[in-house]
């Protein structure tokens, strides 16, 4: 018997082209056929393979928590912005068994506790919650959740898998080309600060921190509120 062709046609259920699949499902069968560890791919050939561009990045984060290493040039600066580094296949989530892999829910618990020691702060960017973006002073930094390591089964555990990143940063592909800012671009923004402000950012700098005084503190786990929530909230304290 011949089943030579077997083994390199998909089933069905193994065939990133199947639109009934749940996309992550897709985008993992994707990578490990169409990528293979070790191999760099970009965003936008996997969002021609499969349609829905937002749910794919989010997917693709998603399969971070089961196992998969996908890098991006926030962590690996040989790539170019637009690339990505699929460094391990993680949990075979085409599986049945594996299919909720990483998809633990995090209890409110570790989420606020995570977020309380990452000081309400990006990791990556160090942009606080509700603040804006340097140079968009209409948009609003959003934080969320990022997973470094596979995320534990134990409660416990899990907090040390996760770090606080802001929805951008968290999105894969980080910032587009000529999105950041360059050096010398940056020195000029230094000089032009006031002389107490130059001093504020340079012990932030050596701290490698900047500490928030307790209302900005107060305000950012404000932000962090669901909008019914700070609604409510801001009748009640404001009395309207
Ligand atoms: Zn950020």
């Amino acid at each position: 018997m011949f089943e030579w062709g077997v083994s390199i046609v998909p089933t069905p259920d193994q065939d990133w082209r199947n639109a009934t699949l749940g996309t992550r499902v897709r985008v993992a069968l994707w990578l490990r056929d169409e990528v293979c560890a070790g191999n760099t791919f970009s965003k936008a050939t996997l969002r021609t393979a499969i349609a829905g561009a937002e749910q794919v990045d989010r997917r693709m984060r998603d399969l971070r928590p089961a196992g998969w290493v996908i890098r991006t040039n926030l962590d690996m600066p040989i790539l170019r912005p637009e690339q990505l580094y699929l460094e391990k296949i993680g949990a075979p989530v085409w599986e049945r068994k594996h299919r909720g892999a990483g998809l633990r829910q995090i209890s409110a618990k570790t989420r606020r506790d995570v977020y309380a020691r990452d000081r309400y702060m990006c990791r990556r960017c160090g942009i606080g919650a509700a603040e804006a973006y340097p140079g968009e002073p209409d948009s609003t930094a959003r934080l969320t959740l990022g997973c470094v390591r596979t995320l534990a089964a134990d409660e416990a555990a899990q907090a040390e898998a996760l770090v606080t990143e802001c929805a951008r940063c968290s999105d894969s592909a980080g910032s587009a080309p000529g999105d950041r800012i360059t050096v010398s671009e940056f020195k000029v923004q230094v000089r032009a600060l006031p002389d107490g402000q130059q001093q504020e950012l340079l012990e932030w700098m050596a701290d490698d921190f900047r500490p928030l005084r307790p209302a900005e503190r107060v305000w950012s786990m404000y932000r962090q509120l669901p909008a019914e929530l700070r609604d409510g909230m801001r009748r009640d304290l404001l009395g309207g």
